[in-house]
């Protein structure tokens, strides 16, 4: 049975007979081989047919380019997006992260100048946090920003900023009071990052891509109408921007890697011992244990689904589903390559977007999912506390500052 209405399925149909025709120019098919410059072009394009088409930004107001929907079509709508491979996860951060908090804390002046422009896929927006000495300890941001007058003036620097070489701007936390006890003294803006003294430098990762970035701020001039929130207010406004990051990331049972379907297809053709590898019993314990875990993630899904079909927000359960999801990730990863041998890290570092049955990509890039959007350490934290009902982790900051 459907966990959806026969209203919403009549919505799903709608946006698949809106993405079938537009399959062959944007779907997996079109972009493999392509280079990220090329992939992030396409991307743009795809953004922008959506947005013609009333599809771009499922949640958000009319009146500035959104489709104007519930949480519940957008769930839907990236369910049909991803299962045939479109180029969305370009703007992911834009549109579930920055924009979001746009809609929330800015003017409706700046609302019309940048909302519909990020919908159309004329901008990509960062998410400017984590520092080299912060990272789950976001309290500790160290980039000043300085009242100067009528404008602040940002210094300092961010790392693993994610898309920040293809970013128009980018939502920063700075340190505006230091003399404040350190989660009162941040605030909260938004920022040009191709404004003068905004320096910008990839990171090569393991497997070529240079998805993130390190990000300078020289003595960087912004106003204070692009503070977003009060003066002091920047953490409260950080945690809730990660918050909606926290259940975004939640949402697929294989950790985004390759389907369990790719290692039996593998484990198929592979023998060991003159026999069939799914005749071996190390390989069935990994494919079944994985079955069992990602029918209980799917479980989770749905429940976070039926939530906010009730009209409530998702609990804490999303931190298992992130946790235990890239887990099993690894080890499927792990099997597929024993199984594979030496030729399953055969790998053309310049083709982007690698193939979803890629386990060379799969095994090289899972380590990210077990840092971004919280670290396994973190979300073992929520778990014990949240849902478990542990005693609080022990807080150093927290009981000097009692
Ligand atoms: C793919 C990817 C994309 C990213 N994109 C962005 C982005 O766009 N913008 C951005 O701002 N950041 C981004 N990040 C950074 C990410 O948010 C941080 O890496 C993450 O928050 C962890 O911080 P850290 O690296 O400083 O590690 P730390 O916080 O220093 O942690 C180091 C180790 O200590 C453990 N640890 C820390 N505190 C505790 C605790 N209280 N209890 C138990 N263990 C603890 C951690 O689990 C970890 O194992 C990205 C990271 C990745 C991997």
């Amino acid at each position: 049975m459907s966990t959806f209405s026969p209203e919403l399925e009549a919505f799903r149909a709608r946006a698949i007979a809106f993405m079938e025709p537009h399959l062959a120019e944007f779907g997996q098919a079109a972009r493999n081989g392509l280079s990220l410059d090329e992939d992030i072009a396409l991307a743009r394009r795809w953004q922008a047919t959506k947005q013609a088409a009333g599809f771009a930004g499922i949640t958000f107001p009319t009146e500035y380019g959104g489709a104007g929907l519930g949480q519940l079509e957008q769930v839907i709508f990236v369910e049909e997006e991803s299962a045939r491979g479109f180029p969305s996860p370009y703007f992911v951060i834009s549109l579930s992260m920055p924009i979001p908090m746009m809609l929330r804390y800015a003017t409706p002046e700046q609302k019309a100048r940048f909302v519909p422009a990020a919908l159309r896929g004329e901008q990509i927006w960062s998410q400017l946090f984590s520092e080299p000495s912060t990272g789950s300890d976001l309290a500790a941001v160290r980039t000043r920003a300085t009242r100067d007058g009528d404008d602040w003036i940002l210094s300092g620097q961010k790392v693993w900023t994610t898309f920040a070489q293809y970013s128009d701007y980018g939502v920063i936390v700075a340190r505006s009071d230091p003399d404040a006890p350190k989660h009162r003294g941040l605030t909260y803006f938004f920022v040009d990052l191709k404004a003068p003294g905004v320096t910008v430098r990839p990171i090569k990762q393991l497997h070529g891509a240079e998805e993130f970035n390190e990000v300078f701020f020289d003595d960087v001039r912004i106003p204070d109408a692009w503070r977003l929130g009060e003066i002091g207010a920047g953490f409260r406004l950080a945690v809730e921007t990660l918050m909606i990051e926290r259940y975004t990331a939640a949402s697929d049972e294989t950790g985004f890697g390759p389907p369990l379907e790719a290692l039996i297809a593998i484990a198929r053709d592979t023998a060991i011992n003159g026999r069939p590898a799914t005749e071996d019993g190390r390989v069935r314990a990994v494919i079944a244990r994985n079955w069992a875990v990602q029918q209980s993630l799917s479980s989770i899904h749905e429940k976070s689904v039926m939530e906010l079909a009730a009209g409530r927000e998702p609990g804490p359960e999303g931190s298992i589903h992130k946790l235990v999801g890239s887990r099993g990730r690894r080890e499927v990863a792990v099997c597929a390559l024993d199984l594979l041998g030496p030729g399953g890290l055969r790998f053309d570092a310049a083709s982007h977007p690698r193939p979803k049955t890629d386990f060379a990509m799969s095994w090289m890039d899972q380590p990210t999912l077990r840092i971004a959007g919280g670290t396994d350490e973190m979300l073992l934290n929520t778990v014990a506390e949240r849902i478990l009902g542990l005693p609080q982790d022990y807080r150093p900051d927290k009981v000097a500052k009692a």
